[in-house]
């Protein structure tokens, strides 16, 4: 760690239904992920392009928690990975499921597995998304000790990192958009020890250790955790800044260009170990997109039995979303920054 006080996320570490705006991409013969996310007036055939939902995020976010806790080694987690699966296999082009079974810092085995997905393959130059989607077993933080054994619902710390994603995914997918993106959705990041950070990130270290594909150097990483919650402030994080302040220079200028500057806070506030450090490690120069407030640290909801579907703002999901999907697209049109 360095000099500045490490918070682990450890710490956080750490996103409705399809409103129907025309969709140049998919014609008669869509796929199947197509079929909603079009229409046709008249004889017309508009192509305009489709923007990001915040209903479909929300969908995608509640689908997960309504599984349950997504904690390894249970049937919730088991369901969630096979739907989360059959989504990436919907709206990408290629699906790599890697199982492994990291053992915990409590000696736990665990049947963790990593989904990897990629988009327009044929593109060298790719950019990574990522999230964690596992939830974390026990709500340590909850200001009710007789609480702090129960399972977390994770809407905000998992489920929203993978819901936006998903719904870029099925945004590029209709777009049509040709850019080569990667999807990560990584295991086991929560069930950690404050202070250990290796007991963190398992999934993220098994990616970084067992790259599904040979070789496998994306342009740049940008990692999504705690996306969708109230009142957000997102605030740029130490390590990032360190490994890829172009990315994040991107990501906070588009931003404020989209009118959000007051909530994504342009200055460097903290540094968390979370997913993309094990990237780092790994030589992809990675970013972290999390909710952490000036002199407060995350949001309260952090950790608790409280971070459930009721403390989910679509809003933030609809401005987090929207800047990501615009950075990623603004490289299609204008090139790499
Ligand atoms: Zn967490």
């Amino acid at each position: 760690m360095n000099s500045i006080s490490a918070i682990f996320k450890s710490a956080v570490h750490a996103l409705p239904f399809i409103s129907m705006i025309f969709a140049g991409g998919c014609g008669a013969h869509a796929s199947s992920g197509c079929e909603s996310d079009s229409a046709a007036v008249g004889e017309t055939t508009v192509a305009a392009a489709a923007t990001f939902s915040a209903d479909s995020a929300y969908q995608f976010l509640k689908t997960q928690v309504e599984f349950g806790a997504r904690v390894p080694n249970t049937p919730a987690h088991k369901a969630t990975a096979q739907w989360l699966e059959t989504k990436l296999r919907q709206y990408c082009d290629t699906v790599i499921v890697t199982p492994f079974k990291p053992l915990t810092f409590d000696n736990v085995r665990l049947d963790a597995r990593n989904l990897f997905a990629q988009i327009n393959p044929g593109i060298s130059d790719r950019t990574l998304l990522l999230a964690h989607w596992d939830s974390r077993p026990w709500a340590d933080k909850d200001p009710d000790p007789a609480m702090r054994d129960t399972p977390v619902d994770g809407a905000n710390d998992g489920a929203s990192g993978v819901a936006v994603i998903l719904e870029i995914a099925r945004l590029l997918r209709v777009n049509r958009d040709n850019v080569g993106v990667d999807i990560l959705f990584v295991d086991a990041e929560d069930w950690g020890s404050e202070g250990d950070d290796d007991s963190w990130a398992l999934g993220a270290q098994h990616f970084a250790q067992h790259p599904p594909l040979d070789g496998y150097a994306p342009r740049e990483a940008i990692l999504l955790d705690m996306v969708g919650g109230k009142n957000p402030v997102f605030t740029r994080e130490y390590f990032s800044q360190q490994s890829n302040p172009r990315l994040n220079q991107r990501i906070w200028r588009k931003a404020a260009e989209l009118g959000y500057a007051d909530i994504f806070v342009d200055r460097v506030e903290t540094a968390v170990t979370d997913d993309h450090v094990r990237l780092i490690e790994a030589g992809i120069p990675a970013v972290d997109i999390i909710e952490y407030h000036p002199g407060q640290g995350f949001n309260p909801t952090w950790h608790t039995t409280g971070d459930n579907l009721q403390n989910i703002d679509i809003n933030t999901l609809d401005i987090v979303g929207n800047v990501v999907y615009q950075v990623i697209t603004d490289r299609q049109s204008n090139g790499n920054k």
